[in-house]
């Protein structure tokens, strides 16, 4: 497919996925947050304030796999998590063009 072939809203989607695909870093999954207790006797967390940790998983071969995400990273892997979704986005909807276009034709 040519560059001046394609549709407006096509172009649109390859050039915003660019930048993620070229540089970007990213990775497949979800994330979740774990209310837990440390066992330290006095601790905040035994008046109910309880400790957070974020686990990312995904399912790989069938398998769930779930990873421990240290406090000092959380902010990087949701950029990361939300990375992906916005590259399976764009994915969509370049796909979603090439539907339209084999509909037209028959
Ligand atoms: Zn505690």
């Amino acid at each position: 497919m040519k560059r001046i072939q394609m549709s407006e809203k096509e172009r649109n989607s390859r050039s915003k996925l660019k930048p993620h695909i070229g540089w970007g870093e990213f990775v497949r999954g979800s994330l979740t947050v774990r209310q837990h207790t440390c066992g330290t006797e006095g601790c905040k967390c035994y008046r109910g304030e309880k400790h957070k940790s974020m686990y990312l998983s995904r399912s790989k071969n069938g398998n769930l796999e779930q990873l421990y995400i240290p406090k000092e990273k959380e902010e990087q892997v949701k950029k990361w998590v939300t990375r992906y979704r916005d590259i399976l986005q764009l994915l969509e909807k370049i796909s979603d063009s090439y539907w339209e276009r084999l509909k037209k034709k028959g």
